[in-house]
């Protein structure tokens, strides 16, 4: 089956974008794009792919401006919690859920990071979404990163009503037609339409620093990998720091990230902290709703350096806490808002450059299961790439492993990459590298709906996005 470019254009991959006037977009059969072309096994698959940057843009470097609001998304306790089955309600709060914005202008372009404290970030929830932020404030589509913490006390975004994989519509669907979901659901929109308004109206200049720690204690790779190659799964490690049975550990980055961005007065305006980890450490001894770690982290941060503070979850596929329960919870946000504090003392400041937005929407081939389940053999999944001087976010969506992360990042021409999970869409998924379907385990089943190379096209789409010719800086490092 072959799909023309015309009718992938009008596929919901080109919907994810809504306000991208369909002149700006640019359709380029895969083909052409890869290099391992000839051994595509989906003809159909295809890139659809824009940038608002031009040669003359780069010239014009401006001075950076930040504004960052927050509001209260916790829904009614009554909405049915869809990790129990058959659902039932959640029952009580133990803490508050949030969506956060931070709008970051150089005068010229404006790029918006919305976060919030649930699942995921399903297509049809950022598509509905960036259309109503960007009807109300003129912020492009496509400067709308929209990403989950992956908190599991919390909901789903929405699913929207087309047919999805019939796992996913077991799961999800009785929880999102009941009342207290819908009008949470509508509510949610114009809490960000309201949050990102205010954030813009709140742009002032700001000085951008970065720091790194360490947080390797709290990190552990659930594939432990056996002596054959083959994976093991590994959910909860009866004690994190010691495998049996001539295991070896998975890979795991213990690095986060900390960004901060102050006031010309040098008050803090919002850190951000980038750490890979699941956030699961309350769901599995807890049903009712709370912000897991991220979110006490946060409050933590908020009081030790003032301001505010916004999680990016990495590429945490196959990385979880090392310990679970909401003693781990406190035990592991006092480390880490401390690591995250000291960071930000040692932090050097990034001379950023202009504000540069760029994406693509890949059609990745689908599993047998879920091409049947969805009655076609190509999934969307969109990658985009924001960049700043030195500095470059990549989102890409779904769960993607570690080993995706680091893959980018080694061939990154940008001194600090940073790789975001759960944004702009679910894709296909939990997704690896190439040649991970073999070695089994948990992510690498059906709950990864993508064909074995899928994780390898997302890495060489966000490669070749980073090495635009007109953005990438002249010094090839890596990092
Ligand atoms: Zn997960």
């Amino acid at each position: 089956m072959t799909t023309s470019l015309f009718e992938f254009c009008q596929s919901p991959a080109s919907r994810l974008l809504p306000n991208t006037p369909l002149s700006s977009v640019e359709c380029t059969p895969r083909a052409t794009l890869f290099k391992h072309a000839q051994r595509l096994i989906f003809p159909a698959a295809l890139i659809v792919g824009f940038t608002t940057l031009s040669a003359a843009d780069v010239q014009t470097a401006a001075d950076l401006r930040a504004g960052f609001a927050r509001a209260d998304i916790t829904p009614d306790p009554r909405m049915l919690n869809w990790t129990l089955t058959p659902p039932r309600p959640y029952g009580e709060v133990h803490d508050p859920l949030f969506v956060r914005a931070l709008v970051l202008s150089d005068s010229r372009t404006k790029v918006v990071f919305l976060g919030w404290d649930l699942l995921d970030a399903r297509e049809y929830a950022v598509a509905r979404m960036r259309t109503a932020i960007s009807q109300a404030t003129g912020i492009p589509a496509a400067h709308i990163m929209i990403q989950a913490t992956h908190n599991h006390s919390g909901p789903k975004s929405e699913m929207g009503k087309e047919p999805g994989l019939k796992r996913e519509m077991k799961a999800s669907r009785p929880t999102q037609d009941g009342p207290a979901y819908r009008e949470w659901a509508d509510r949610l929109v114009t809490t960000c339409v309201d949050i990102v308004r205010k954030a813009d109206a709140a742009l002032q200049p700001a000085n951008l620093t970065l720091g790194r720690a360490y947080v390797g204690e709290w990190l552990f790779n659930r594939r432990p990998v056996r002596s054959d190659g083959t994976v093991l799964t590994m959910m909860l490690p009866k004690d994190p720091y010691v495998l049996g049975n001539g295991l070896r550990f998975g890979a795991v980055d213990p690095t986060m990230n900390v960004l901060s961005l102050r006031d010309q007065a040098g008050k803090n305006i919002c850190t951000l902290f980038h750490v890979p980890m699941h956030a699961v450490a309350v769901y599995s001894a807890y049903k009712g709703i709370s912000a897991d770690w991220p979110g006490r982290v946060t409050d933590m941060l908020r009081e030790k350096l003032g301001g505010d503070a916004f999680f990016l979850q990495g590429c945490a596929g196959d990385i979880v806490p090392a310990r679970r329960g909401f003693e781990a919870v406190e035990a592991m946000s006092e480390l880490i808002s401390a690591r995250a504090a000291a960071a930000d003392k040692a932090a050097a400041k990034i001379k950023t450059g202009p504000i540069r937005v760029s994406h693509a929407v890949l059609g990745l081939p689908a599993t047998a299961t879920a091409a049947e389940d969805l009655g076609r053999e190509a999934i969307d999944a969109e990658v985009s790439v924001v960049t700043m001087g030195p500095l470059a976010f990549v989102t890409l969506p779904g769960e993607p492993l570690q080993e995706l992360a680091t893959a980018i990042q080694k061939h990154s021409p940008y001194e600090h990459t940073l790789v975001l999970g759960y944004a702009n869409g679910r894709g296909v998924g939990y997704v690896g590298l190439p040649g991970g379907k073999v070695k089994g385990g948990y992510e690498m089943s059906e709950v990864g709906a993508g064909a074995d190379e899928a994780g390898g096209f997302l890495v060489e789409t966000a490669v070749r996005l980073l090495r635009n010719p007109i953005t990438a800086p002249d010094k090839r490092g890596t990092k």
